[in-house]
């Protein structure tokens, strides 16, 4: 059976991590940085030299174009994102867009000309670290969000998401989503540890959680830190504070099937001695069932309340969006598990608990969301680490997943 190169998948998987490198082996490659800009040349470089016809849409999406004998026939594409958290590491995201490349190569070494056309493709944004919300570029591409709400979106330094694209000349004119795709394939690692455990190669992800995220800011009066009398504080930040630890104590309470964390606080004046008037923070909600995601969201919110009545401060809701799980295609699923066996690689059908820019491809195509294995589990960290051969297995799969699609 065909099979990627292994080396080169990891040689280049090494080379793009070198780009925004940290210290201890991880990547700070943010959306629309200067080390996401080159990281982006170097994967339209390697794009080039594969044959690939590169283009990019009004969100900065790239997409690498391989011609199908009918070329007029919705193309299959595969691919993830370049973008990083900060700190992040160096698979989470790379590995679906190099895989991806390297299917292609694969196919051109062995004179393999399908039916459809294949695209690489690299979605901007995913990681919603800086610019909210995640999984924007694909979300755009696949209607879900509006170009000029996404391009609107501003850094917590102010910065716009449309003026960073142009300083980073990666503003395209390809056309903006609207275009029918055959099927969307997406390797990841799996960012948690079930793979790992039960010693499986190959996850075939069949659908997603339950969560909620929320921004929400608490509301107190700015005063003199050293001359209130301090009965009459109102410290937005122990609001804050009190919230935040409640959100960890829910989650706790529903763990393992549910998580809940707040993650990003900004204070306001942010001054040692002045009691800050507003504090903003954003938490996330996960849970396996819908019952349960339902009773965190309402613990959350009675905290708030209970908290809100003892101290005096008021919180409000800026943003709050709930989730219901994706389910991707069955026949997709069918087919990776069919390839997997196939290449003679373990697998097995399971969730995911993070969200991927499958779930926005999931309403246009059929799609399916492929796993390895990472050690421990670990991811948005310097730590995560995924092996050559656990790279080189998920990218073979990928590449019989897309032959028998763009074949069919
Ligand atoms: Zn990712």
């Amino acid at each position: 059976m065909l099979r990627t190169n292994a080396s080169r998948l990891w040689s280049d998987l090494m080379t793009q991590g070198a780009i925004g490198a940290l210290p201890l082996g991880g990547l700070d490659r943010m959306s629309l940085t200067d080390g996401d800009r080159d990281a982006r040349g170097l994967f339209a470089h390697w794009c080039r030299e594969a044959g690939l016809v590169v283009s990019i849409d009004g969100m900065g999406n790239m997409f690498g174009r391989r011609a199908g004998l009918d070329d007029s026939l919705p193309p299959v594409m595969a691919g993830s994102h370049l973008d990083t958290q900060s700190p992040g590491g160096k698979f989470d995201g790379p590995l679906g867009v190099l895989a991806a490349l390297e299917v292609a190569r694969t196919l051109h070494e062995a004179g393999i000309v399908t039916k459809r056309p294949i695209e690489v493709v690299n979605w901007t944004n995913e990681e919603g670290a800086r610019f909210s919300p995640g999984l924007m570029g694909s979300a755009v591409f696949a209607g879900q969000l509006d170009l000029a709400a996404a391009h609107a979106s501003t850094d917590r330094a102010g910065l716009r998401f449309g003026d960073e694209l142009r300083r980073i000349r990666y503003a395209g004119h390809a056309p903006m989503g609207g275009r029918p795709v055959d099927s969307y394939f997406e390797l990841h690692i799996e960012q948690g540890p079930l793979l790992e455990a039960a010693g499986i190669t190959i996850g075939a992800v069949t659908h997603s959680h339950y969560s909620v995220f929320a921004d929400v800011e608490c509301h107190g009066a700015n005063a003199h830190t050293q001359s209130e009398p301090m009965l009459r504080r109102r410290n937005a930040l122990v609001g804050a504070a009190r919230l935040i630890e409640a959100i960890d104590r829910v989650g706790r309470a529903h763990a393992p099937a549910g998580s809940a964390s707040a993650t990003v606080i900004d204070v306001w004046p942010n001054n040692r001695i002045n009691i800050p008037h507003r504090a903003a923070f954003s938490y996330g909600v996960m849970h396996s069932d819908e019952a349960g995601v339902l009773a965190m969201d309402a613990e959350i919110e009675a905290a708030r309340a209970t908290i809100a009545a003892e101290t005096g401060l008021s919180f409000s809701t800026v943003v709050k969006r709930r989730r219901d799980p994706i389910h991707f295609d069955e026949t997709m699923i069918a087919l990776t598990e069919t390839v997997a066996a196939e290449l003679a690689l373990s697998v097995q059908r399971m969730r995911t608990r993070p969200g991927h820019d499958a779930f926005n491809m999931s309403r246009i195509c059929p799609t399916e969301l492929v796993f390895v294995p990472c050690r421990d589990g670990i991811s948005h960290s310097e730590l995560e680490w995924c092996t050559p051969e656990h790279c080189a297995a998920g990218a073979d799969v990928v590449l019989h997943g897309v032959l028998a699609r763009a074949n069919r």
